[in-house]
């Protein structure tokens, strides 16, 4: 075993999803604000119960093997089941893929593949195409960087580094677009000129991995 080449586990994975939780709630009032000015101003308090309810969800549980797939798969149960809106089904299926994709602690290249598969989730429920002003480009140059990172040799904590930068840039990305999907694309053209709250809370989740893969 290299101990200089950590692996995603069930151990990172509950740890990710505590400083989601903890990143949510601090970023609660931008969400609900960048939501207000293009949606219905409840992107912070639907997150903020969904990952508080991932939290407790987690509190005691036992997965049955290292891998991170149990933690995630039960995390993605609880944002179907406590969030409304667009988000908690898109999040919810999100990390029901990427827990269904990681059976085994996994290496940068396997968790870029589980993140994959949580965009092809996201996709398929959604239906956004880059460029629509959604979760969707944040998440798509998120996975896209993790596999370059993963594919140039980088270890887990500098490949989810990347992911993150690239979700942050994405998100910033979206200011000038025109939503094409969800409820900010009733204002057309008035959409343009504010950043998506979704791709901002993705950003959130890329950063929040980030950082306990560091520790
Ligand atoms: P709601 O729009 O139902 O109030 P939220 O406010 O929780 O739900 O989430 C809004 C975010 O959901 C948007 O900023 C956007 O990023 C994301 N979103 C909406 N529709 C879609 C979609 N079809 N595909 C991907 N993301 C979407
Ligand atoms: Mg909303």
């Amino acid at each position: 075993m290299d101990f200089d080449t950590p692996l995603f586990d069930s151990t990172l994975a509950e740890a990710w999803i505590r400083a989601a939780a903890a990143a949510v709630e601090k970023e609660q009032d931008r969400l609900t604000e960048l939501d207000s000015a293009i949606g219905d101003g409840d992107h912070g308090s639907n997150l903020r119960r969904g990952f508080d309810a991932a939290r407790t969800a987690l509190d005691g549980f036992q997965p049955a093997g290292p891998g991170a797939g149990a933690v995630l798969t039960r995390t993605g149960t609880t944002l179907v089941s406590k969030v409304g809106g667009a988000s908690g089904p898109l999040y919810g299926k999100a990390f029901r893929a990427v827990g269904a994709a990681l059976p085994e602690p996994a290496g940068p290249a396997a968790l870029a593949e589980a993140l994959a598969a949580g965009l092809d989730a996201i996709r398929i429920l959604g239906k956004a195409e880059p460029g629509d002003k959604t979760i969707v480009d944040a998440w798509t140059p998120a996975v896209a960087a993790l596999r370059a990172a993963a594919a140039a040799g980088a270890p887990l904590a500098e490949a989810t580094a990347a992911a993150a930068e690239a979700a942050e840039q994405g998100a910033l990305d979206t200011v000038p677009l025109r939503a094409r999907k969800g409820r900010a694309s009733y204002l057309g053209e008035r959409s343009t000129g504010h950043q998506d709250p979704g791709a901002t809370s993705t950003a959130l989740l890329f950063r929040a991995l980030a950082d306990v893969t560091r520790r």
